[in-house]
């Protein structure tokens, strides 16, 4: 199947499951080229996400993201920053505090708001990315006080699932952290997204509140890692 069968068939999926409510789908474009990524937005995907920094950078030079927003989803590190707040749209995948001021401040002396999704441990894998759960009034309160950074919402990557639907728990955990923060009100927080949801798992994540999901090999095929 081409890249713009397969988004037509996800998106029918979606729309199954979704009924009215809108979910955003964010293809998750690592390791395919500008050419495959240009494929996919004029199929209609709704923004791009990528993991790295360079190859985000690299692909934007190419023009492959065609207008669609742009979404960093992948580990952040420190010193990659500065290259990465005002050249995408959304940053998925912030986890700390030194991490919210780093974002706060370079968005400061570049005159931009940087929307952020707080990405969340759901699943408590010490070695994984996110913050606790537990942890994440703290992270609010910390980003109510960062006036150039907006939280839009939470993200999470939950473990491969060696079963189906063995990931509907955290999603389910999720939404409930999500509806019970959005209740709180804090400063420079709007709780609009709820990103989770990958090719083999998007469809429990979307009955259990998801309303974007970030989909990589269902929409380009196999990943070839050397
Ligand atoms: C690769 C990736 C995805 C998509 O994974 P698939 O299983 O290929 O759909 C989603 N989110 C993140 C953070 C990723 O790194």
């Amino acid at each position: 199947m081409s890249i713009a069968e397969n988004i037509a068939a996800i998106r029918a999926r979606i729309a199954e499951t979704a009924g009215e409510r809108r979910v955003w789908l964010v293809a998750a474009t690592k390791m395919n080229d500008a050419a495959a990524v240009r494929e996919a937005v004029a199929a209609g995907v709704d923004a791009c996400g990528e993991n790295r920094v360079q190859e985000f950078l690299q692909k934007d030079a190419l023009g492959a993201y065609a207008g669609a927003p742009k979404h960093f989803i992948g580990h952040l590190q420190r010193n990659k920053v500065n290259k990465l707040v005002g050249a995408v749209d959304l940053i998925q995948s912030v986890d700390s505090t030194e991490l919210l001021h780093l974002i706060d401040r370079r968005a400061a002396a570049l005159s931009v708001t940087q929307d952020i999704l707080l990405e969340v441990s759901i699943a408590g894998e010490a070695q994984k990315s996110g913050v606790a759960p537990e942890a994440l009034p703290a992270l609010l309160t910390e980003a109510a006080k960062c006036g150039a950074i907006r939280v839009r919402g939470l993200m999470c990557v939950p473990p491969v699932a060696e079963k189906s639907g063995e990931n509907r728990r955290f999603f389910a955990a999720m939404r409930k952290l999500f509806i019970d923060n959005r209740e709180k009100k804090y400063d420079n927080v709007s709780m609009d997204f709820l990103s989770m949801g990958m090719t083999d798992d998007y469809l429990d994540a979307i009955a259990e509140g998801a309303n974007m999901v970030r989909i990589g090999s269902g929409i380009f095929g196999p990943r070839h890692y050397d």
